[in-house]
């Protein structure tokens, strides 16, 4: 039977239990999952490719069929250069949909064989993004309820020095 790999791309800074619901969905859905942090976005992102790396590396290995990687350039040549034929994305809220829908059907345009597909996490987590959760770490709030203990450490050390 044809074995299904999905892409699951983001800028991951830091991975939260947003992103962690959406990886344990597609964990169950697909045979493999690339988790894979993008490089080439304009965003200036708080913690290195490698710690958001090791970061994900950590809170997925429970997981045994998912891997993590990074990529630059376009999304559709390192879905196709991964043999892989979905896109995972995350779908917040109302406000995620236009840009997701723009991407989604570009990346159509742009390589028809690959399908973008949506999923919805837990409602509890529908408002949770990483520029929150860095700009409440910076603030020292406790946000052990919106990251893995591992990201919570690591938020500590940036911000705290511990
Ligand atoms: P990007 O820069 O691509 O938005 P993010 O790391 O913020 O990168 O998000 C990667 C993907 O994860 C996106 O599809 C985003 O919608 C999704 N995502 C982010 N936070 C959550 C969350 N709390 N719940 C569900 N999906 C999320």
């Amino acid at each position: 039977m044809k074995k299904i790999t999905a892409v699951y791309p983001g800028t991951f800074d830091p991975v939260t239990y947003g992103h962690l619901d959406i990886i344990e969905r597609s964990s169950s859905l697909f045979d493999k999952i690339i988790v894979t942090i993008a490089l080439n976005t304009n965003k200036i992102p708080m913690f290195t490719k490698e710690e958001r790396k090791d970061m994900l590396v950590n809170v997925t290995k429970k997981f045994d069929n998912v891997v993590v990687d990074d990529f630059n350039g376009l999304l559709v040549d390192y879905v196709l250069k991964k043999k892989a034929s979905v896109i995972i994305r995350g779908l917040r809220e109302i406000s995620d949909f236009e840009h997701e829908f723009q991407m989604s059907l570009t990346n159509r345009k742009l390589e028809p064989s690959i399908t973008t597909i949506f999923l919805m996490p837990n409602e509890k987590y529908t408002y949770l993004n990483s520029s929150l959760i860095r700009e409440l770490a910076s603030f020292k709030a406790d946000v052990k309820c919106f990251v893995p203990v591992y990201v919570f450490k690591k938020l500590k050390q940036k911000f705290e020095g511990e």
